[in-house]
């Protein structure tokens, strides 16, 4: 069995006595690319929120490369190799994509990571081999307010990669792209997943059957309510069960599609 990169138990997150996360359990293996489903307020981003730092566990413990993260600041838990991307991307509009990648790749991850760090950090690599990563060495010297949403994201995950991180966390990257941003964003993630531990959390259920080739893990009320294969996942009768209560219940819009892809028959062939 792989090495956990990312082991998570009993965690329970309170904001005044409501919880968030609710005794979860969860843990990744190194080298695993993850996606995590579930209805809004699931607890998804709170998720997130606990790996990286910015909230702490009111119960459980959460222990990355084998350390507890309970006493390391956001800060020293992103330089122990944790690298989150946000939903809006974060680069510089006025630099060319060149430039954002060279700050990034010069950003000192400090001694912190060299003390800590037990496996081997996961490669630096060079600007011009990420922008070859993300598919921008034609518009490496425009400005990066002239790309579009879908090359910003790109830049943006590029910036990541670049202070090498074990283990990526990405938050829905897909919102807001056109088909086809969205499917070179699941080969990027893909060919990302070949050398880093990278969780995804995602709506789009047609971008998760691209990019799901092993577990998925579908949140609900703060705790894990299923993981399996994206197959057995969607057709799961309580999973389908919560998609259908949120479409009752609460939302109108950004759901109802994708309770119609979650429904759908699995298409054997992908395009
Ligand atoms: P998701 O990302 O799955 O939509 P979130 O993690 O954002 O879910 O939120 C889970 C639940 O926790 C929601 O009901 C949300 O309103 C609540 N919540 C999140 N952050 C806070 C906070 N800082 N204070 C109070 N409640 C919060
Ligand atoms: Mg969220």
């Amino acid at each position: 069995m792989n090495e956990k990169i990312l082991t998570i138990e009993n965690l329970t997150v309170s904001f005044d006595g409501f919880k968030a996360l609710n005794n979860l359990n969860f843990s990744l293996d190194t080298g695993e690319l993850r996606v995590i489903i579930g209805p809004n307020g699931a607890g998804k981003t709170t998720f997130l929120d606990i790996i990286t730092g910015k909230t702490k566990p009111t119960e459980g413990k959460v222990f990355f490369k084998g350390r507890n993260l309970r006493p390391y600041s956001e800060h020293q838990i992103a330089q122990m190799g944790v690298g989150r991307k946000f939903q809006t991307p974060r680069v510089y509009l006025n630099l060319t994509p060149r430039e954002n990648l060279e700050l990034a790749c010069n950003r000192n991850k400090g001694v912190f990571s060299t003390l800590f760090v037990k496996t081997p950090p996961a490669e630096r690599r060079t600007v011009s081999g990420l922008l070859e990563t993300i598919g921008l060495p034609h518009k490496a010297d425009m400005k990066a307010n002239l790309l579009s949403h879908g090359e910003k994201q790109w830049l943006e995950i590029g910036m990541l990669v670049a202070q090498a991180p074990d283990l990526l966390l990405v938050d829905e990257p897909v919102a807001g792209l056109t088909d086809e941003e969205t499917e070179r964003t699941g080969e990027l993630l893909l060919s990302l997943a070949e050398s880093h531990s990278v969780i995804v959390i995602e709506h789009d259920m047609e971008f998760v059957r691209q990019i799901a080739q092993g577990q998925v893990t579908v949140l609900h009320q703060g705790s894990v309510l299923c993981e399996g294969n994206f197959d057995d996942v969607q057709s799961d009768p309580r999973v389908i069960e919560v998609y259908l209560g949120q479409e009752i219940d609460h939302d109108e819009d950004a759901s109802l599609e994708n309770i119609g892809g979650l429904l759908e028959p699995v298409n054997a062939e992908m395009n």
